[in-house]
């Protein structure tokens, strides 16, 4: 728990508030996971306050809107506005399925009201980024992200929208995303090392999203050979069965790891690619690999269909028989072998 009086006295500080709406609240459960053994010692180093958080600050009702008013207001600078989940527009554009408690008006306006003084506004998961989860389905909510509809650029704030400093929303897209893309990106921020350079076609920080999830799984060598899944607990590479979009995701989760040393990959899931606008809705089962004619419909990023068929059928037939019996086994069947390589 935290005190946002605390930090009053700090002008240097770089002041984040922090709303949450149509979301699970699992960023911030994920933001609790960084991969510091004090959260609030980390914000502090880099010179953050935050001002204000639903879940982790002591202040609630007329003490809370007060914070919100004063940003309004201008009494108190405002310089990143993070919101979690999506912004709820309905029912019939009226935004009153998230009412802000106490204030008589949607979350919706007071989203508005704030983005127009923030000098950056950062969407914190792909819920606020795109809309997400929220806006799967029918959509009954009428759910959108802050400057994302889906891949459809637009949202809540519109497309012509800047924050104080010119740039559109900061989308740290993810399901939920990772605690240190979020912390690395209001340290930036408030470093003044951010600009737009660094932000994607879709406006995600680029420290993140110029990887894809396939770089540094543990499973690159069955991807190599085509030596795939079969079922849940295989060793083998899931792209060809099981589902695994990581060749076509942009994201670090295998380089980075989350709490340390996991990714969806290492713990034998599939990558549902939930990074990218619309991953909510993927047409099939998560855990599926949708094929036409036995060739998978998301090849990877960059490779011609042609190429991929050539090279999976090249590969499939050189695959060692420690891979292609690894690959469908739950743990190693066969180890590698030693042999004389007359390398020293
Ligand atoms: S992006 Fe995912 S984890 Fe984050 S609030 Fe939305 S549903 Fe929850
Ligand atoms: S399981 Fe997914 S991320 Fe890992 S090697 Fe296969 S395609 Fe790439």
């Amino acid at each position: 728990m935290m005190s946002s009086n605390t930090f009053y006295s700090k002008p240097a500080a770089f002041n984040v508030l922090w709303l949450q709406s149509g979301g699970c609240g699992g960023c911030t459960m994920s933001l609790l996971c960084a991969d510091t053994p004090d959260f609030f010692g980390a914000l502090s180093d880099a010179g953050i306050n935050m001002l204000w958080h639903p879940s982790l600050s002591i202040e609630s009702g007329a003490d809370a809107l007060r914070i919100l008013r004063a940003c309004i207001d201008g009494e108190m600078p405002l310089h990143a506005l993070c919101v979690e989940g999506s912004m709820l527009r309905g029912p019939h554009g009226t935004g009153r399925f998230h009412m802000l408690a106490g204030t008589g008006k949607p979350m919706i306006e007071w989203v508005r009201a704030l983005a127009e003084v923030a000098d950056y506004t950062v969407a914190v998961g792909t819920c606020a980024a795109y809309g997400g989860i929220t806006a799967a389905g029918s959509n009954p909510t009428d759910a959108c992200g802050l400057q994302y509809e889906g891949d459809q650029i637009g949202g809540l704030l519109g497309a012509a929208y800047r924050s104080r400093t010119g740039l559109p929303v900061i989308n740290v897209a993810g399901c939920p995303t990772h605690p240190n893309w979020v912390l690395e990106t209001l340290m930036a921020l408030a470093a003044d090392l951010f600009d737009a350079s660094q932000i994607d076609a879709l406006g995600r920080p680029r420290f993140y999203a110029d990887h894809l999830v396939h770089h540094g799984c543990t499973r690159n060598e069955y991807y190599e050979f085509k030596a795939s899944a079969e079922k849940p607990s295989d060793l083998g590479c899931m792209m060809e069965n099981m589902g695994c979009k990581g060749t076509q995701v942009h994201a670090d989760c295998n380089t980075r790891l989350w709490n340390g040393d996991g990714s969806c990959t290492r713990g034998g899931y599939a990558c549902i690619s939930c990074t990218e606008p619309g991953f909510e809705e993927p047409g099939h089962a998560f855990h599926v690999t949708p094929k036409i004619a036995g060739i998978p419909i998301g090849l990877p990023t960059d490779m011609p269909k042609a190429w991929f068929v050539a090279l999976a059928s090249l590969s499939k037939s050189a695959t060692p028989k420690r891979v292609r019996e690894n690959a469908t086994a739950d743990h190693l069947k066969v180890v590698p072998a030693i042999r004389k390589t007359r390398l020293k």
